[in-house]
């Protein structure tokens, strides 16, 4: 519900013949509306014109397509990203990223308002959580994103669940999002084409190995010891990284895909070569990837990224043990769109 309409995006299909069927109409006008919403992205009952007129009507009254509003928008300056800042229903803000990139248009969505897990150089982090965002909300940024590709004949190709928040938190709406942007009836992503990263949050990492859909997984380890990790990743202290690792490879056994693991370079904290043999050593054998992005600046965290040369040094001593990595590019910094800069705030920009 959003206020007292029934939002559309947070149902599923089953759900939708429910409401249809409420209003006595037949259940294959829910797979109409599915259509309208996911294949012809409509943003207005008006257009559903293969609907009764009365319908629409009383679809207009009583449920609503829309629960976003976009507040703001700010382009980097390289045209790469986009960001987006949307007012919620209830007066919240979040932010979305698109990137493009050679053959991709990835959104990074967000899956909550805030973060309760205050990792000490994310901006998310340092804000709090405030709530969970609902499957709608979540959806409704990949479909904000799509519509204007649309028209030049684009599309969204990968959704990273990279955004504001822990998704593991806010597992069931997240993962509802996850099938409601999978349905090949209707909005059709394929699964391997959306990520999710979590900072580590054990109990949802083992629900996630026994889902049938497979989504990619990200882990955000940052560090080969704990000692280490948990100066600046809080979870650490509940979910060491051995008990986070037993859980990647047991994922890895279940679904023979590969982890990636998320590694932000922070300058002479964690990015010395021995901690890359160390690293090295704890992913020894097992199918995966590291992402390496130097650290993102944020207001509230006195420490930079590693430069060029130690990254690369870095990169060097995984290679040298066989494991492949990306050092990442990054995208978006200048408008405060990289990993780890998201909050809510309006920024000094156009506005919409
Ligand atoms: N909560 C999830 C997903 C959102 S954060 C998670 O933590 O994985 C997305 C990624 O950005 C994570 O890997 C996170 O560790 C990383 N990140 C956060 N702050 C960052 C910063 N200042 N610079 C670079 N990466 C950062
Ligand atoms: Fe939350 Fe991820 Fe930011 Fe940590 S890095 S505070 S888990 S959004």
């Amino acid at each position: 519900m959003c206020g007292w309409k029934t939002a559309f995006f947070d149902l599923t299909l089953p759900q939708m013949e429910e409401f249809v069927i409420s209003l006595g109409r037949p259940r294959y006008r829910a797979d109409q509306l599915w259509g309208w919403l996911y294949r012809s992205l409509a943003t207005d009952f008006a257009q559903m014109t293969n609907l009764p007129r009365a319908l629409r009507e009383e679809l207009a009254a009583q449920a609503a397509i829309h629960t976003l509003t976009p507040v703001a928008e700010t382009v980097s300056e390289d045209g790469l990203a986009r960001k987006v800042l949307f007012q919620l229903h209830d007066g919240e803000t979040i932010e979305s990223v698109l990137m493009f990139y050679d053959e991709r248009n990835t959104v990074c969505a967000s899956t909550q308002v805030g973060c309760a897990m205050g990792c000490a150089f994310c901006a998310t982090g340092q804000m709090g959580f405030v709530r969970n965002l609902t499957a709608g909300e979540i959806v409704e940024q990949v479909i904000h994103f799509t519509r204007p590709l649309r028209e030049q004949e684009e599309r969204v190709t990968n959704v990273v669940f990279m955004g504001m928040g822990e998704p593991l938190l806010n597992y069931d709406a997240t993962w509802r999002a996850i099938e409601t942007l999978h349905d090949p009836q209707g909005f059709g992503l394929g699964a391997r084409r959306m990520t999710l990263s979590t900072v580590g949050w054990v109990p949802g990492i083992e629900r996630l190995g026994q889902e049938k859909l497979q989504v990619g997984l990200a882990v955000s380890l940052h560090a080969p010891n704990d000692e280490i990790r948990n100066q600046f990743v809080p979870l650490g202290r509940r979910y060491p990284i051995n008990r986070l690792m037993a859980a990647c490879r047991e994922v890895v056994a279940r679904t023979g895909r590969r982890v990636t693991f998320e590694y932000a370079l922070i300058d002479k904290v964690n990015d010395a070569p021995e901690l890359a043999r160390q690293l090295a050593d704890l992913l020894d054998g097992l199918l995966c990837h590291v992402n390496l992005i130097p650290l993102n600046l944020t207001e509230g965290y006195p420490h930079g990224p590693s430069p060029h040369e130690r990254a690369l040094a870095f990169q060097g001593e995984l290679e040298r043990r066989h494991i492949p990595t990306t050092l990442r590019v990054r995208r978006g910094i200048d408008i405060q769109a990289g990993c780890g800069q998201l909050r809510s705030r309006l920024p000094f920009c156009e506005t919409l």
